[in-house]
């Protein structure tokens, strides 16, 4: 399987929902579409699966055009499975009978067997008789997920499932779900607002902003090398600070290091995760003023006031480091992010 996302755009009134995104996804893979509501990533997963149209673009499986110019493959025909935020099971249907719903192709004993078989396979054995009413709402997810894979599909796109399970209920489901879809080798698209939703799910990251991608990468890459400020703090606590970068080196309010990457002489942003920031000794470094600190276990949240930044900078201090109202903070070279105003968004 390969699914090939070339271009694609969709347009709702003067509202462009979807510019000109390019993706793909293969055999076995996991990706996440991660964004704040409002950036489509419904409108992509709708598109996918042939509920909508895109204005531009084409959608490839397999190197066969599902959607494009000139027309598409009908829904049903493409090989996509799909699992909404609202699960909706019939609810005058039993279990079984929900997971049979996508199984009208097969002969009634075979497509009992195989609903049976999904049913299994999600932990819900001799669940068949129950009716969703009498189900927990993890439990019903399950059986959503039984009846998304039962027709095999190619490319299960789930869109925010978890959202509507509360804390406990939805670790656990995320993790039944993600263990069905790696012994299955399911292709799949997780839709989701939650970055560590995103980073616990899936092999690769797509980052969404305004109908736009703005970077498509595994975790580790998004975290260490985001493309920009905003790519930066979607992934983790980033603090921004101003620098200027010159023949070489960086100057910031928490002192001057050599520049990681060679660019323009200029102003530039500085996006600092609380690992590149370290409480240095006396007379080593920039010194602040401690405001709060936080318990938090094995650590301790501080708010530090540094001079020339407008905001008190918070961190996590080691249980070791010893934080007297009066601290010396410098940076941590080749843990700097370093953006140009044109790469600030
Ligand atoms: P997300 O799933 O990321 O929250 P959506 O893909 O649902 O975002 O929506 C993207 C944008 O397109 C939103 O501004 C939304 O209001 C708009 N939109 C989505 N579907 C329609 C539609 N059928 N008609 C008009 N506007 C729509
Ligand atoms: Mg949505």
């Amino acid at each position: 399987m390969r699914l090939d996302i070339r271009g694609v755009s969709r347009r709702y009134g003067r509202m462009l929902a979807l510019d000109d995104v390019s993706l793909s996804l293969s055999a076995g893979e996991i990706l996440a579409v991660l964004g704040d509501s409002g950036c489509g990533k419904s409108t992509l997963l709708r598109l996918v699966a042939g509920l909508d149209e895109p204005d531009a673009g084409e959608i490839h499986i397999d190197g066969r055009r599902i959607a494009g110019r000139g027309g598409g493959e009908p829904p049903e025909t493409r090989g996509v499975g799909l699992m909404f935020q609202d699960y909706a099971l019939f609810p005058h249907l039993t279990v079984l009978a929900n997971v049979r719903f996508g199984l009208s192709h097969l002969p009634g004993a075979r497509a009992r067997t195989v609903a049976r078989e999904r049913l299994a396979e999600v932990g819900l054995a001799g669940r068949e008789t129950s009716y969703p009413a009498t189900l927990s709402g993890g439990e019903a997810q399950r059986v959503a997920l039984a009846r998304a894979l039962a027709p095999r599909p190619r490319v299960l796109l789930l869109d925010e499932p978890f959202s509507n399970l509360d804390a406990g209920t939805r670790e656990r489901v995320r993790a039944d779900t993600l263990a069905v879809l790696r012994q299955d080798g399911i292709s799949a698209i997780l839709v989701t607002h939650d970055a560590a939703e995103a980073v616990e799910f899936a092999d690769r990251i797509a980052l969404m902003r305004k109908g736009q991608l703005i970077q498509c990468d595994t975790a580790e890459a998004l975290y260490r090398a985001p493309v920009s400020p905003f790519a930066a703090r979607a992934l983790g606590d980033v603090v921004t600070v101003a620098g200027l970068a010159s023949g070489g080196r960086l100057a910031t309010p928490l002192g001057t290091v050599a520049l990681p990457s060679s660019g323009p002489d200029g102003a530039v942003q500085v996006c600092l995760r609380p690992e590149a920031i370290r409480i240095v000794p006396r007379g080593e470094g920039v010194p602040g003023r401690v405001l709060r600190r936080n318990f938090a276990g094995g650590s301790t949240r501080i708010d530090v006031e540094i001079p020339g930044l407008d905001e008190p900078l918070r961190l996590t201090a080691a249980q070791e480091d010893h934080v007297d109202d009066r601290i010396e903070l410098g940076l941590v070279e080749g843990r700097i992010l370093v953006f140009t105003e044109c790469e600030s968004a």
